[in-house]
């Protein structure tokens, strides 16, 4: 009889957490973008609508409220939370099946979802991005020039309440230079796909 032997090797589970225009996606666009290890994003579900660009189950899954609950209800999700008033979600299936298959999966997520994942997996690396001054979340904000007046006011409110989570995160980046910043990251990332091997 012959036994195989599983060769591969969980993919790392890497959260990014940090306030609304401080970087996050910048950071993640330009990492994936090097095609240096195998990563992916996870891709949340969201009541928010999409912005100009965005795609459906690409950049989210835009699912409406009742849809959303629906999923909450049939246990469907990794964590889940409400931030800036809409509902945002990771699904366990844009996780678990992708590390098992010996992918990296990247959450992009606030700081309540962050500490649910914390909790429930305990093989994670957590990073949360920030800047030096809280101006630059407006200005980076109205520069990106997607959220309303509305949005970004709430956005900015929530930006101090956000920042004092940022020591329940194993790293912390400050996003002032975004290529130093990367720099940053990229030493991460290649110390988390190293650990697994
Ligand atoms: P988040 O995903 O955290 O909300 P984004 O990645 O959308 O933030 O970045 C918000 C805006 O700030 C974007 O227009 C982006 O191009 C810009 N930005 C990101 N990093 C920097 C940086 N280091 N310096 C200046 N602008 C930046
Ligand atoms: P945005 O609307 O700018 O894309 O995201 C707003 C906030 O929601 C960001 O802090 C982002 O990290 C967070 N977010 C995005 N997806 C999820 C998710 O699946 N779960 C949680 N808890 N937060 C998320």
């Amino acid at each position: 009889m012959t036994t195989t032997i599983a060769s591969t090797v969980r993919g790392p589970l890497i959260i990014v957490s940090g306030p609304s225009g401080t970087g996050k996606s910048t950071l993640i666009r330009r990492l994936l973008g090097m095609n240096r290890w195998p990563l992916r994003l996870s891709v949340s579900a969201t009541t928010r609508l999409p912005r100009v660009g965005e795609t459906n189950g690409v950049d989210y899954h835009y699912w409406d409220r009742a849809g959303f609950e629906t999923a909450l209800a049939r246990g469907e999700f990794l964590e889940h939370a409400e931030v800036h008033g809409n509902y945002y979600g990771t699904l366990d299936r844009e996780v678990e099946p992708n590390r098992v298959a010996g992918q990296g999966v990247i959450l992009d997520i606030d700081v309540q979802g962050a500490a649910q994942v914390r909790d429930k997996i305990p093989d994670h690396v957590s990073i949360f991005v920030y800047t030096s001054s809280l101006d630059h979340y407006e200005d980076r904000l109205r520069r990106r020039g997607t959220e309303d007046e509305a949005a970004i006011q709430r956005r900015l409110e929530d930006a101090r309440s956000e920042l004092s989570h940022a020591g329940e995160y194993q790293y912390q980046i400050l996003n002032d230079d975004l290529d130093a910043a990367t720099a940053r990251l990229v030493q991460i990332v290649d110390e988390a796909f190293s650990h697994g091997r």
